[in-house]
């Protein structure tokens, strides 16, 4: 049986959203300060797994004080207009270049069908609006306090859209990075003890200098944990750093590569998933493990923001 929620410890719990019905993919984390929070809602079929996970916490829905979204790609913040019908009291917190979008979401409705197609409707219906007066939005270094002693700051962290911002916690010491590091892959691997943390490159904001100097950014605050998007919290934050700068440039460089050999984009997929695979396989992780799927379903989104990243920069 796989775990659907986790006791993170510094009164933070995530709550896995099956995003793609897979576990371990995306999560909703809980802040139980003396007003509650949540990060990240997932897409709308992640909420019946979120309000189930609020049933266990035993939390009512309606003292939910803010919905914080990292940013706006419908993965993190597709199922906040729905959760929203549940969470009577709750505001919707968001970076000031995605307010917009949760206020009137036709854009991010026809911009993930241009990523996912037919496949739209099954993993994303129904995008609710969301009503400007539940919207708050937060600049770079503002605040929210949960408490007397506890304000969440928010930091602008593009590179992974140019619309999100990360979360520092100081009660754990922590942030919330939504995609902005990359994603996660220790839960998935969890038999292995393997550590692996790969960009996140999807359409179409994608910028790689942006990306490492939003990285830089959270080097500096100097957490003890990283609350990634996708899935779960990291504490080795150094190993994160480590394997997001190794990775990254050889990311760009296969686009690069793409770009003078004139392939497309599942060209770049390929390749992205290649040279994972082999690092993966010298560390012995059989062929049959699960964290494959994952791989290669991440590659197709990569590449295609990397493949878009060289084609804006060729304009
Ligand atoms: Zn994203």
């Amino acid at each position: 049986m796989t775990k659907k929620i986790f006791d993170l410890g510094n009164r933070i719990h995530l709550i896995d959203g099956f995003d793609l019905s897979l576990p371990y993919r995306t999560g909703t984390y809980v802040i139980q300060d003396e007003k509650i929070a949540i990060v990240e809602t997932g897409p709308s079929l992640s909420v019946p797994h979120i309000l189930n996970g609020l049933k266990e916490l035993e939390i009512d829905p309606n003292d939910i004080a803010y919905i914080i979204v990292t940013h706006i790609h419908l993965d993190h913040s597709g199922g906040a207009g729905l959760l929203l019908n549940d969470c009577q009291n709750a505001k919707v917190v968001v970076h000031a270049k995605g307010a917009r979008h949760l206020i009137d979401p036709s854009r991010l409705i026809s911009g993930a069908k241009a990523v996912y197609g037919d496949d739209f409707d099954r993993f994303f219906d129904p995008i609710l609006p969301i009503p400007e007066d539940k919207v708050i939005i937060k600049e770079d270094t503002e605040t929210l306090a949960l408490s007397e002693t506890c304000e969440l700051t928010f930091y602008n962290t593009p590179g992974h859209s140019d619309h999100h911002f990360s979360i520092y916690d100081p009660v754990s010491n922590g942030i919330f990075t939504g995609d902005t590091i990359g994603v996660n892959y220790n839960q998935i691997l969890e038999d292995t003890g393997i550590q692996l943390y790969l960009p996140s490159t999807s359409p179409n904001q994608f910028k790689p200098d942006a990306m490492l100097d939003s990285l830089e950014k959270i080097y500096s605050l100097n957490v003890d944990c990283i609350y990634f998007g996708h899935f779960n919290v990291a504490r080795d934050v150094e190993e994160v750093y480590k394997q997001i700068k190794s990775w990254l440039p050889l990311f760009v460089e296969i686009g690069e590569k793409s770009e003078q050999l004139g392939k497309d984009h599942h060209w770049i997929a390929d390749q992205l998933y290649t040279a994972v695979q082999e690092d993966l396989q010298k560390l012995e992780i059989k062929d049959t493990h699960p964290v494959y799927e994952f791989i290669k379903l991440d590659a197709s989104v990569c590449a295609m923001g990397i493949a878009d990243y060289f084609a804006k920069k060729n304009r």
